[in-house]
């Protein structure tokens, strides 16, 4: 089984509790007008990587605390991604998950694929609906208001966690990678993509 890849980052601390592994796929079939990663959008081959791959990347950090998808749409890759999570848990039961999606969870619940639906209900948290740019509202996880962030039944966020996630300050990292540019967060009001794209860009 194979992913098709954005960009992954370790070490990530602004994309939910702990240091987390950030995992962007690419493609995205959505038209958010204030796309927050227009380049991660194509549905076209990027960074082809096998499940097997990934997963013994990722097993052989084991100093992480959970793993975040995002994009591009990672319920384009659900069933892959709903797989790789299942191993990851299976060495990892402590790992926690983090789901960003354009599409907003009553959507997926009834009109979805099953390993849709199945991605959606294995995260701890979930963030979704469409990127709005004037309804950035500068709080949590959330890139605007619109959006919702639900937690599951079974997420084992603490209270503080799911306060910060839900209201807490943004923050955002700046990452070098292979002479290329990648910023990893959720962005504050009024920032200009234009000047930090999201994402990788040639230097
Ligand atoms: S869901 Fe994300 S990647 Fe897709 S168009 Fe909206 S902001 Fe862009």
């Amino acid at each position: 089984m194979w992913l098709n890849l954005a960009e992954i980052a370790f070490d990530v601390t602004t994309l939910g509790p702990g240091r987390r592994f950030g995992i962007w796929v690419q493609g995205c079939t959505l038209g958010c007008q204030d796309c927050l990663s227009p380049e991660w959008r194509p549905l076209r081959p990027n960074k082809l990587v096998s499940m097997e791959y990934l997963r013994e990347l990722l097993l052989s950090q084991p100093h992480h605390d959970g793993v975040t998808f995002s994009g591009g749409e990672p319920m384009l890759q659900a069933r892959a991604l709903l797989a790789l999570w299942q191993q990851l848990r299976e060495t990892r039961p402590e790992w926690t998950l983090i789901v960003f999606s354009g599409f907003q969870r009553e959507r997926l619940l009834t009109s979805a694929l099953s390993e849709q639906q199945a991605l959606l209900l294995a995260a701890d948290a979930f963030v979704g609906g469409p990127y709005i740019a004037r309804l950035n509202d500068n709080r949590g996880l959330r890139g605007s208001s619109n959006q919702e962030i639900w937690f599951a039944p079974h997420a084992r966020f603490t209270a503080e966690q799911r306060e910060a996630m839900q209201y807490g300050p943004r923050r955002v990292e700046l990452r070098w990678h292979k002479q290329q540019l990648l910023w990893v967060g959720i962005p504050v009001a009024g920032w200009q993509l234009s000047a930090v794209p999201r994402g990788i860009q040639d230097e």
